[in-house]
């Protein structure tokens, strides 16, 4: 049986907000908020991201801000 191979983890928060300390996400930072979607305007998942459950919820809440403003695609 092959052996599975580790994927090496960051000792630290994997939750990039959380290694901020952001307390809230802006949903006019475009920059940052991009980082977390496809190409296509789809939001990836926490697995994908590496978010906390408390800071992907933020998340959303920002990128449907930033989609009824239309700084955003829905998708
Ligand atoms: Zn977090």
């Amino acid at each position: 049986m092959a052996k599975r191979k580790k994927t090496p983890r960051p000792t630290k928060g994997r939750c990039r907000f959380c290694r901020d300390k952001a307390k809230a996400i802006d949903y006019k930072d475009l920059g940052n908020l991009q980082r977390l979607m496809s190409s296509q305007g789809a939001l990836f998942g926490r697995r994908r991201s590496g978010n906390c459950a408390r800071h992907q919820r933020m998340v959303k809440v920002a990128v449907k801000r930033a989609r009824s403003v239309a700084l955003l695609p829905y998708v």
